[in-house]
């Protein structure tokens, strides 16, 4: 059965925000971007939705490009974690449905955690505990 489409916003577009990116917009969802880095938000441009060069902390950009009509948000930047933690202040105030971010390190976890995050990614250790269990089972393709 084919999925209901969903639109996303995804703010920072390293290998992880790329990623969830081109698979969201494979898949036929609305997907807007936002990187402060040009270069990366023109890789992206033709395949989704809505892609835009801005800083994700400027609240009167993300209220004027009208991000709270879409349903799910994606922090994805990954080493400046003042941003992190302001973007996600920001969209959760914004009322956000679900808010996803990645962690740098367990205390940006746990502040992600205190700011009402409602998904908190730590992808190195995530994939690892994945990994673990598909060697455990034999099934390392399968992750
Ligand atoms: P990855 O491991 O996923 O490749 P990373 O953890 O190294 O990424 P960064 O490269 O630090 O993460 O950040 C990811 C992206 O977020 C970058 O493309 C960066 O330009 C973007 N970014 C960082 N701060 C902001 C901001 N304030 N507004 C918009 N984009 C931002």
């Amino acid at each position: 059965m084919k999925q209901a489409k969903r639109s996303f916003l995804v703010i920072g577009l390293g290998r992880f925000g790329e990623s969830i990116t081109k698979t969201l917009a494979s898949l036929d969802h609305e997907v807007m971007v936002i990187d402060k880095d040009e270069a990366k938000v023109n890789k992206v441009a033709d395949l989704v939705t809505q892609a835009v060069h801005a800083d994700a902390t400027d609240e009167s950009v993300l209220k004027e490009l009208g991000v709270s009509n879409l349903d799910e948000a994606i922090v994805a930047i990954g080493d400046d974690i003042q941003a992190s933690i302001l973007t996600t202040l920001i969209l959760k105030d914004m009322g956000f449905e679900r808010i996803v971010v990645k962690a740098k390190n367990d205390y940006h976890g746990r502040v992600l955690e205190k700011i009402g995050a409602d998904v908190i990614i730590h992808p190195e250790k995530d994939m690892g505990i994945r990994v673990a269990h598909s060697i455990l089972s034999g099934n390392i393709i399968d992750f």
